[in-house]
């Protein structure tokens, strides 16, 4: 697959470079700048190419057709939402819903028809749903380009049935990164190690010493921020989640990321740092008592 079009991503260009048919639900994920729209396109064009070998040429009439984005098969979210809906800022069930019924209509001039759902995790819990069933039970020409700026937001069930490509911004381009707080660090490090001791004594130890530690809001949002990186890596399988991966199950793993979620919306309203630890190290031994 030609990809000499999306600026750096030297890594995910050779892994896609051998590919030779895509998968018919991707997840492409990747802060803003990774190139997620041009990724996009050109796997959209590669899905409709007449020229397979060289996928996507960029000549052929049905990847100018996209680019232009006027592909009869390859169709904007736009087309799908009711009048009543147009106002709505979410991608609403009904959207998901008529765009499945036309998923069901066979492609006019490609072999493959192409939805793009973008920003994928604006779906709704009972838009999520409804795609569910056509990721499943899809006609197999129909395929899928779920775009995320945070894929996390999505449900489980939605990122499992997708095959994951994630996005970084071109070097030099990156955005200034958050310098790694020591606290931080050193609260993130006790954690993962209290889970693999297999003690509960070891986790309320963690609670406590967060709490004496005095951790700022800031400093426990960037603990439940870095630690959901670190489940995402784990569940993904990458080296930076194999710390969780040996301590949990997958199933222990996502109801982490779940409690992680609600520990770091609570940091956005008024709930104290020292009491989110608190409640964050009982609810996690909760969680983990099954099998430690
Ligand atoms: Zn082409």
């Amino acid at each position: 697959m030609n990809l000499d079009a999306l600026p750096g991503n030297q890594r995910l260009k050779a892994q896609l470079a051998h590919t030779d048919r895509l998968p018919h639900a991707i997840l492409l994920g990747g802060p803003k700048g990774s190139g997620r729209h041009i990724l996009a396109r050109l796997l959209a064009q590669a899905m409709v190419c007449n020229r397979p070998d060289i996928a996507p040429c960029g000549v052929c009439p049905n990847c100018k057709r996209v680019a232009e984005g006027i592909h009869p098969d390859v169709p904007p979210l736009s087309n799908f939402v009711s009048s009543k809906d147009r106002d709505k800022k979410d991608i609403v069930v009904d959207t998901i819903r008529n765009l499945r019924a036309d998923a069901f209509i066979r492609p006019n001039q490609a072999k493959r028809k192409v939805y793009l759902i973008d920003p994928a995790e604006t779906m709704n819990v009972n838009a999520q749903n409804a795609l569910l069933k056509v990721l499943e039970d899809g006609p197999e020409y129909a395929s899928f380009l779920l775009l995320a700026e945070n894929p996390m937001a999505l449900l489980d069930t939605i990122r499992s049935r997708c095959v994951y490509y994630e996005l970084t911004p071109p070097a030099g381009e990156l955005p200034p990164t958050q310098a790694e707080d020591p606290k931080v660090t050193a609260a993130l490090t006790r954690f993962t190690d209290s889970l693999r001791a297999k003690s509960e004594l070891s986790l309320m130890e963690w609670s406590v010493e967060v709490q004496s530690s005095k951790l700022t809001r800031d400093q426990m949002a960037q603990f439940y921020e870095r630690l959901l990186a670190r489940c995402a890596d784990a569940l993904a399988g990458r080296p930076g989640g194999a710390d969780l991966a040996s301590a949990l199950s997958r199933q222990e793993i996502s109801a982490l990321t779940d409690l992680t979620k609600t520990g770091s919306a609570a940091m956005e309203r008024n709930v104290s740092p020292a009491h989110s630890a608190g409640w964050f190290g009982v609810s996690v031994w909760e969680i983990a008592e099954g099998s430690l």
